[in-house]
């Protein structure tokens, strides 16, 4: 291969020092070319001031040592078997411990081995670290010798297999140095100007050999932005063309709404007049709408979402609404009929478990266009299903949906306007980042007349108080909910939980009516507990967490949650969400079965706070975005260096540049590098564009 080679795209295999076997171990993770390579950013760095002395070191104390190990090997104890590591730095000794995998550590550390180690120091008998992470150091990796600050990478079993350490690494990219000197910049000066970033070559120069902490910063600060710019570059380019979609215009407001609305029994909230107000200004036009409205639980989307679906069918369109579960579509259906027959509005109801016969004379209701709204579940997206003149949608609980499942309703219609509704109420950067393509409406005003919630952590000890408390509860007419935790991912377990609390429960509550519901119930007894439990036939309702979003049964005023700290954050803040609906006072009891500190942490915030964005703003913090949003957000992008918890002024930024260039070319046809590499890495995500 010539020296002069500077393809980026230049395959792995042809560069020097990387024969068949590490080529294959690098394909194997991730890195094809020479490119890749470059991106392959190091986890973590080693630099002389971060490194401590053993002889400055304290219990509690994270940190960097380095050292020599002075004598290792296995031991046998009662509880199995561990391995342990002398280290010496030449100030002191800090002991290594592992307790399992003790075979896969004792292959991989040797007496006289040079290790960077990091971890939390404990003291037991005398200072260790347990289960520390650790990096081997060579000669030329020893920030003491070099006074260099030392890039360290992640480096899979594979590739410690094919011979790539660190310093191999570090080796190969330092042999690619003319690669890095031939990659143009992507981002015009312009925007590195504005922002204050140093350019490509420089930053990938310095993720991988920083020449101080400033260069170090400064590299880190510039790959971030690039990661946050292009996802922004996609949301605006989706965004923009969405915005060509053409569609009817639905100007009318007919009075309907306004009879609607006089009715309510309630005022509506300066939000949900301000929400519907912003919906009514998008369908008015002739591009589709495609908003997502945020709003805590409680906060009255519903009625939005009615009076919304209203003034569309007032326009002679037809409406739809898909909601996640056939509880949550049945509770919708009698919502929407309530409001919809004071104006003698068409309502339908299309879920899984209907009577073929009554299922066919809707189908044909709907197609024929004598039914102007329709109220379902999955049931609506079925290929028999046709629309008359379906304009406009709403998508309830759209986290639960797929983009598949979302885009089949919309083809039921001409390009309808869409409406999407979620209780999950997150950060805001992550709401940009996220759902960047669509315009975000938030309701963040609770109706006045509603009390907060009562939010208690208890412990088991606690247990009389709080079943006399429900039982007393209960001769007040009210009514309480008891969930449980799944404790695997499995149906059996779920329902081995809730039925053992079950059977307590009913001795507990000897002489009142208990109920039970979880996953393995069949749908059509569930709706019959739901509605026994909606008419207080029930007074307590055990349930696994199937009862989750959305379920609006306003007597009830306990809501008791079981091994709370097994529940993340926004779930339990869902949870707590089922109760204070009505004209009683609510209490949310938390029982903390297993309490450690992180859990009391967890549920203290739960007893300070009932906003909804403050505990997805700690959620987030604790869990990280990976978990926070690993049932909602399956499969979404992965990020190399940015983050989303740390990241919020560089995704504001980035946001502002990708904006103006998608303004100025939607296309990117004067953005060749950007084009280029939107198309290479977010393909996946380029479905609705038209770009090629
Ligand atoms: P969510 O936003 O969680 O879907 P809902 O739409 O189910 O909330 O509303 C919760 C309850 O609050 C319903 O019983 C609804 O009738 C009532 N509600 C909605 N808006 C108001 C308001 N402005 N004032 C009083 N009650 C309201
Ligand atoms: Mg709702």
């Amino acid at each position: 291969m010539s020296e002069y080679n500077s393809d980026l795209n230049t395959p792995i295999q042809y560069i020097k020092g990387v024969g068949p076997k590490r080529a294959d171990a690098l394909n194997k993770a991730s890195i094809q070319t020479v490119n890749d390579l470059l991106h392959y950013y190091p986890r973590r760095y080693l630099d002389r001031s971060t490194v401590k002395s053993i002889k400055d070191i304290q219990i509690n104390d994270a940190v960097t040592i380095i050292g020599n190990v002075e004598v290792c090997g296995e031991r046998r104890t009662r509880k199995g078997k561990l391995f342990q590591a002398v280290l010496s730095d030449g100030t002191g000794l800090t002991t290594l411990v592992w307790f399992n995998g003790v075979k896969y550590i004792k292959n991989s550390i040797k007496k006289g081995d040079r290790l960077a180690v990091h971890g939390k120091i404990e003291f037991y008998n005398s200072l260790q670290i347990v289960h520390p992470d650790y990096d081997k150091l060579d000669s030329d990796a020893d920030p003491l010798n070099t006074g260099a600050i030392i890039a360290l990478y992640p480096l899979s079993a594979e590739l410690k297999r094919a011979k790539l350490e660190h310093h191999s690494f570090r080796r190969i990219i330092n042999s690619i140095d003319s690669f890095i000197l031939s990659a143009t910049d992507h981002l015009d000066e312009s925007i590195t100007k504005e922002e204050g970033l140093i350019s490509l070559r420089r930053a990938l120069k310095g993720i991988h050999f920083p020449k101080s902490n400033r260069d170090l910063e400064a590299s880190i600060q510039r790959l971030k932005f690039d990661e946050h710019f292009f996802l922004q570059l996609l949301m605006f380019i989706r965004k923009s063309s969405f915005e060509k979609i053409s569609t009817k215009s639905l100007t009318e407001s007919g009075p309907q709404v306004d009879m609607i609305i006089d009715e309510l029994g309630f005022e509506l909230t300066g939000a949900q007049k301000r929400v519907i107000q912003e919906i009514k200004n998008d369908i008015a036009k002739n591009i589709a709408m495609n908003r997502l409205l945020q709003g805590d639980v409680g906060s009255g989307k519903t009625i939005v979402a009615i009076i919304a679906a209203v003034t569309a069918v007032t326009n002679g369109v037809q409406a739809a609404i898909m909601a996640p579960t056939e509880i949550l579509a049945h509770q919708h259906y009698k919502s929407f009929t309530k409001q919809l027959n004071k104006v003698h509005i068409n309502c339908a109801l299309l879920v899984g478990k209907q009577k073929t016969a009554d299922r066919k004379k809707i189908l044909s209701a709907i197609e024929n266009g004598m039914i102007n709204v329709v109220v379902g579940t999955h049931a609506l997206i079925q290929k028999d299903v046709k629309f008359n003149n379906l304009g406009f949608v709403v998508v309830d609980e759209q986290h639960r949906f797929g983009v598949v499942q979302r885009g089949d309703l919309l083809e039921k219609g001409l390009h309808p306007h869409l409406l999407a509704m979620t209780a999950t109420p997150i950060p805001r950067t992550m709401a940009i980042t996220y759902h960047g393509d669509m315009d975000l409406s938030i309701i963040d005003e609770m109706p006045k007349d509603r009390m907060a919630v009562t939010t208690k952590v208890v412990d088991e000890n606690r247990m009389v108080k709080v079943y006399k408390f429900i039982i007393d509860e209960i001769a007040a007419g009210r009514q309480c909910m008891v969930v449980y935790p799944l404790v695997e991912e499995t149906e059996k377990s779920d329902l081995a939980a809730a039925t053992e609390g079950f059977e307590n429960l009913e001795k507990q509550f000897n002489g009142l009516n208990v109920g039970l519901i979880h996953g393995r119930i069949k749908k059509d007894d569930k709706d019959g507990i739901m509605e026994s439990f909606a008419k207080n036939e029930i007074n307590i309702l055990v349930a696994t967490t199937v009862i989750e979003v959305g379920i609006d049964v306003p007597n009830a005023s306990v809501m008791l949650v079981e091994h709370a700290e097994r529940f993340g954050l926004t779930q339990l803040h869902q949870l707590r969400g089922r109760v204070g609906r009505g004209s009683a006072k609510s209490y949310c009891i938390l029982v903390e079965r297993n309490v450690t500190p992180m859990s009391r942490r967890r549920l203290k915030i739960m007893e300070n706070t009932n906003d909804g964005f403050i505990i997805a703003d700690e959620d987030l913090k604790m869990r990280g975005p990976g978990r926070f949003f690993s049932t909602e957000q399956r499969g979404f992008f992965k990020y190399k260096i940015a983050d989303m918890v740390n990241d919020g002024p560089i995704i504001r930024s980035a946001r502002k540049a990708a904006q103006k260039i998608v303004k100025e070319d939607p296309l990117l046809e004067k953005h060749f590098l950007m084009r280029e590499r939107l198309l290479k890495e977010y393909a996946q995500y380029l479905d609705t564009v038209n770009i090629t």
